[in-house]
């Protein structure tokens, strides 16, 4: 029974997985990033004792993932644009001194990228490279059932492959990344960019521009089809580089996925005729709402069952 914390920006999620990834109990709150780090673990640590005691078990361990840049190895949170005042603040030193276990901790999309490949979409197909699109685009790739690091044990930065040379400049001072081509505010610039001044314009989000073009507006769609290319030219960078078996998709942006797939398929098959992109199974996530709590236990179980505790 392993102890499931997902931290994001808007809420804290944390529950009990049993060793087949079935959520046990769960419980969550709203992120109070202003009453700081500590008050959160205290927080975790109260609702997650909550959680094992209505389940009647006792953890074997924590596995936490936690949105923006942290580092795996030491267990301690980066710049976090989401979590301001909380850098260098560590989950993994806290909530092993509460309960006594090991925990282990990794980005949010690794966390998610391990539970879809041992539990959901990924089953025994490697290469699996898992894309979460919403407010940036994250990626996570799993090469012989086990997270791709960089140098330093470092999470690669995908989602800031550049595109577009001349695109629009991008949270991390480049221009035309991918996620400022293909992200859920990219669709919303192009929108309030281009539109005539008559168009609606209140309460723009990705969400109301998707709903928009599904009910046929014109720029709308015009702007899902841009966003659209973009995203599946990014995706099909990735199967020539790592010609994977299995592409799984997830985030808020991927909510409206039929208005994407074809287009991604259709430009995956044109890029990428060198390497077998027939077999390439290009599809969304399937945890559903306890995918992050599922992938959560995942980075418990992949740290310590198959990496031995270390990080490889
Ligand atoms: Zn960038």
């Amino acid at each position: 029974m392993i102890g499931a914390v997902d931290i994001g920006g808007t809420k804290l999620a944390l529950g009990v997985v049993d060793d087949h990834g079935r959520v046990l109990e769960k419980d969550e709150v709203p992120t109070n990033v202003g009453r700081g780090f500590d008050h959160a673990m205290q927080e975790i640590g109260t609702l997650l004792r909550g959680c094992a005691a209505r389940a009647g078990v006792k953890l074997l361990g924590i596995g936490i993932g936690c949105t923006g840049q942290v580092d795996a190895v030491t267990g301690t949170l980066g710049e976090v644009h989401n979590l301001p005042g909380w850098k260098g603040g560590n989950p993994v030193l806290s909530l092993s001194r509460q309960f006594g276990v090991p925990v282990a901790l990794e980005n949010d999309a690794d966390a998610a990228a391990l539970g879809e490949r041992y539990w959901g979409s990924g089953k025994s197909r490697t290469p699996m490279i898992y894309v979460t699109v919403g407010t940036g685009i994250g990626v996570s790739v799993i090469l012989d059932g086990k997270i791709y690091r960089g140098a330093g044990q470092c999470h690669p930065e995908i989602g800031h492959q550049v595109i577009d040379p001349a695109g629009p400049l991008c949270t991390c001072g480049v221009r035309g990344c991918w996620e400022s081509l293909a992200s859920g505010p990219a669709m919303v610039a192009w929108v309030e960019d281009h539109v005539p001044k008559s168009y609606p314009r209140e309460g723009l989000t990705a969400r109301e521009v998707c709903s928009r073009a599904e009910a046929g507006d014109e720029w709308a769609g015009r702007a899902v089809e841009h966003v659209g290319y973009y995203l599946a030219v990014g995706l099909a960078n990735l199967v020539n580089i790592f010609a994977p078996q299995t592409v799984a998709l997830a985030g808020s942006v991927m909510k409206s996925a039929p208005l994407f797939l074809d287009r991604i398929r259709e430009v995956v098959q044109q890029n990428c005729k060198l390497v077998p992109h027939e077999g390439i199974e290009i599809t969304l996530a399937s945890l559903g709402p306890d995918g992050g709590l599922m992938g959560a236990a995942q980075v418990w179980h992949h740290r310590f069952e198959r990496c031995g505790g270390r990080i490889e």
